[in-house]
């Protein structure tokens, strides 16, 4: 094909990328004992909001509930939502598209739009093979596959994702759309409500192709107004709806409290229950490989009454260090000497993902990468013989007081089960020494 025809084909080029199974899929890839298996998420609903494809291909869908997926599917694994991982996973998705076009519209949790028109000079292949290579992207680097679709406009873009699935891809040419839109009910057309197809299919339109066919004056004769007029504009191949490119670059939070009994009033105590939580959180923001801009910090005393700061950050970190470091800073702004404190909490926030830190702007950046490189052999440590393996000397305290009240819950539980059966996790207990401040 000439590139002429194919310009006339993509006056705007723009694509849809739509995740397969997106929550299931983020399940079986955070956890690998999940994958080949039939994944269902969900669970704290009681109905299925996403089906990996071994469940699918057992008949299950979304929206049956729990019961009667057990049903068909015996061995279906049901597992709660995380809605955190999955945004995690949304934000990923958004900036690996954003490294080939700055106009990307995040759709949803798992759909994107990107105007990818004019980048034909630079790659120098095809607007097909564009959408390809950005498909295959998407999947080496986050191990989900997405379904693509390549269109003048957003509408005949979605058509196209869904296509074929998963993994699929369909280009539209504006002159081939009347292929895709003969057998397209009115009503699964994106963005038009219930009731205007409803409307529309008394008119006699029940295609989209029938739809796309209608011309200027049955338009104004039958008051189309303008949100429909747009998409029957689209049907016909222009480019009407704008793309959306603002973003949200928030994902959410990542928080870790921890109660402790009896409350205590000793400072170095709180502290350390304090970095514990720090730890924790930080270690979670690694696993998923996100970064914190901010972070807070509270205590809770004995009646119930709250104290807590804010720290700003210049350069996103998981470290937990930094924030240790910061958060004694403004420790005792917070802390009353002679109050009874019962719990603390850590927040990370202003979260982004990893791949959103690779500027170089600061030399910051650099400095807290080689710290990180410190922080990957303790996650590896801690993934091995189990969490709390290696941990900072700064938690020392907080640790050493819970281990001693497990022994205490077993020492009181055993004579009740009749076994001297204990089930002790593989500590080796090596305070990371190098952060004691
Ligand atoms: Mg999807």
């Amino acid at each position: 094909m000439s590139d002429l025809l194919s310009t006339r084909s993509f006056p705007r080029a723009i694509v849809h990328f739509d995740g397969d199974s997106f929550f299931a899929s983020v399940e079986q890839i955070m956890n690998h004992e999940l994958r080949g298996k039939p994944v269902i998420t969900g669970g704290e609903r009681g109905a299925a909001t996403s089906l990996s494809y071994e469940a699918k291909r057992m008949g299950a869908h979304r929206g049956m509930t729990m019961r009667e997926i057990k049903k068909i599917c015996p061995d279906a694994i049901i597992v709660a939502s995380d809605y955190l991982s999955y945004s995690i996973y949304a934000r990923r998705m958004y900036t690996i598209v954003r490294s080939f076009t700055p106009d990307v519209e995040e759709y949803s949790i798992d759909e994107c739009f990107a105007d990818i028109t004019g980048l034909r000079q630079k790659y120098r292949m095809s607007y097909a093979r564009i959408t390809q290579m950005i498909q295959e992207k998407l999947h080496a680097d986050l191990g989900i596959t997405f379904s693509a679709g390549l269109g003048p406009n957003k509408s005949l873009a979605k058509i196209a994702s869904k296509h074929r699935k998963p993994a699929g891809f369909t280009s539209i040419p504006a002159k081939e759309a009347h292929l895709f839109l003969k057998d397209l009910p009115i009503s699964n057309i994106w963005g038009m409500g219930g009731s205007t197809s409803l409307y529309l299919e008394k008119l006699g339109v029940r295609t989209a192709l029938e739809f796309a066919q209608k011309d200027e004056y049955w338009l104004a004769t039958n008051k189309i107004s303008k949100p429909y007029r747009d998409i029957w504009l689209e049907m016909r191949g222009s480019f009407v709806k704008k793309l959306n490119t603002e973003t949200d670059d928030s994902i959410g939070s990542i928080m870790k409290t921890q109660t402790f009994t009896p409350p205590s009033s000793d400072r170095a105590y709180v502290l350390s229950q304090l970095a514990r939580n720090i730890e924790g959180a930080c270690a979670k923001a690694r696993r998923h490989q996100v970064r914190a801009r901010s972070a807070s910090f509270y205590l809770k005393t004995q009646d119930f009454t709250y104290g807590g700061l804010s720290i700003e950050l210049s350069v996103p970190l998981a470290d937990p260090r930094e924030f240790q470091r910061l958060v004694e800073i403004e420790f005792d702004r917070v802390f009353e000497p002679g109050t009874l404190y019962r719990a603390t909490g850590f927040t990370l926030r202003s979260i982004t993902a990893e791949y959103a830190a690779t500027n170089d702007l600061f030399g910051d950046i650099e400095r807290a990468q080689t710290k990180e490189r410190i922080l990957e052999t303790v996650d590896g440590l801690n993934h091995k013989f189990g969490n709390g393996t290696v941990h900072f000397a700064s938690s020392f305290t907080a640790r050493k007081e819970g281990e001693e009240r497990a022994k205490e819950r077993a020492r009181k539980a055993r004579p009740k089960i009749g076994l001297s059966v204990e089930k002790k996790r593989k500590s080796l207990n090596i305070p990371y020494l190098g952060i004691v401040r």
